[in-house]
């Protein structure tokens, strides 16, 4: 019997094949879901000057200091800033400037009374405003200028990837083009004979394609561009045909067709020119992986559509990750308490689709009928994957458990 390679052994392989896609320079526009390539630094500062927090009254402290109902300030309003002026107006001893949020403070002004906090609100516009509460010091209500980020700043760094909150920040510091990382190319190949596309009543010995809508769905969701989809027979002459046309891509997926069977296309095909392995994990146990001399990245994935999920968090989305130049490949984890028993399979880590409670801090099967590698349907119950060590055998309730988190 030849040793299985660690879940880690095997990974570090694949990672080693895998260096960053070229960089691209793109506008904010097209940039969601890259990864950035360099760091972002803010433009200028920002806010870009002192401005109000609130709608009210620009003040000088001193004229409204100790201010309160019994004892109001009355001040004369002697400008109107909107928000986007660009008036400095002066402000003399007893006087006052209508401010609206976002607007400059005047020079002059040290201070922002809240229209809430004046007898006539925002009608005292031209005229004269009765302060009956003074802001708690001078300062008050003013946010400064640099106070989020200063002109220089690393607002973004190399390796993250820009979600909305992200592309907001980099379009907040000033910054319109963004250097990122190429988005693979990914080509999703099903093999077996008795695959029938989605929709198709299957006959007897049938089985409905599931696998090429998981990978596309879970290719897309690792930010790459499936660019070749395809459901070959179990020929080997489908997988070299299948070689030629998807030239153009980074990558190569195919499910099925790698393990011990009589028909085993993948492995009749690739045999020479990428490794064949068995991984101590379940399910997930036969793998094959290799670099082409042309580059091309090919993974071989178990058939069965649980494996297929498990084979692709571990092994295919970190390499698809490393090839964008992220800086996190992996999922997160979460340390939940088992709240059911189950056994696992000795000498192997088990990836076993979960439900989890995070509220309450636990994790159970998602599916009462075991771990079956099969249950194509069942995955839809999964919402995270229970990693049970190789040496535990069995997962007693209050167990503590690392749990991989999927959106
Ligand atoms: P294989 O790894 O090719 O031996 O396939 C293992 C199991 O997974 C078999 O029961 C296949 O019918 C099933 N299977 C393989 N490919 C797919 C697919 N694309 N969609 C659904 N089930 C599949
Ligand atoms: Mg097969």
């Amino acid at each position: 019997m030849s040793a299985l390679l660690t879940v880690e052994e095997h990974r570090a392989r694949v990672l080693a094949a895998v260096s960053p896609l070229p960089v691209e320079t793109v506008r904010l526009a097209e940039a969601a879901g890259r990864t950035l390539a360099a760091p972002v630094l803010a433009a200028h500062d920002l806010p870009g000057f002192d401005n109000s927090s609130m709608d009210g009254f620009a003040v000088r402290f001193a004229d409204v200091e100790g201010a309160d109902a019994e004892n109001p300030a009355t001040l004369r309003v002697v400008a109107d800033l909107p928000a986007g002026s660009s008036a400095d107006p002066s402000i003399g001893a007893g006087e006052a400037v209508r401010i609206m949020t976002g607007a400059p403070v005047p020079t002059a002004a040290d201070a922002i009374v809240p229209f809430e906090d004046t007898a006539g609100g925002l009608a005292d516009s031209l005229g004269t405003v009765e302060v009956r509460r003074a802001p708690a010091a001078s300062g008050a209500f003013i946010r400064r200028r640099g106070g989020d980020t200063r002109a220089g700043d690393v607002v973004l760094s190399a390796g993250e990837r820009l979600g909305p909150y992200a592309l907001a920040a980099a379009a907040a510091a000033g910054v319109a083009e963004l250097e990122v990382r190429r988005r693979p190319r990914v080509a999703v190949v099903s093999t077996g004979s008795e695959l029938v596309a989605p929709g198709f009543v299957p006959g007897r010995g049938q089985t409905p394609d599931s696998n090429s809508t998981l990978l596309a769905a879970l290719v897309s969701d690792a930010d790459a561009d499936m660019t070749v989809m395809s459901s070959l027979q179990d020929e080997a002459s489908a997988i070299h045909a299948l070689l030629e046309h998807a030239a153009d891509v980074d990558v190569i997926v195919f499910s099925g067709g790698v393990s011990a069977g009589a028909y085993e296309p993948v492995r009749q095909a690739l045999e020479s020119r990428i490794s064949f392995e068995k991984v101590a994990m379940q399910p997930g146990k036969p793998q094959a992986f290799g670099a082409l001399d042309d580059g091309r990245l090919v993974f071989g994935l178990p058939g069965n559509p649980v494996s297929v999920a498990v084979s692709f968090e571990v092994f295919v989305r970190p390499a698809l990750l490393a090839l964008q130049g992220r800086g996190v490949i992996d999922r997160r984890i979460a340390r939940l308490t088992a709240s059911e028993t189950w056994t696992t399979p000795p000498g192997r880590r088990q990836y076993l689709p979960a439900a989890i409670d995070l509220s309450e801090g636990t994790v159970r099967p998602a599916t009462a009928g075991g771990s079956g590698s099969h249950l194509a349907a069942s995955l839809a119950r999964a919402e995270a994957f229970a990693i049970v060590p190789a040496e535990v055998s069995t997962v007693s309730v209050g167990d503590p458990l690392d749990v991989m988190l999927i959106p």
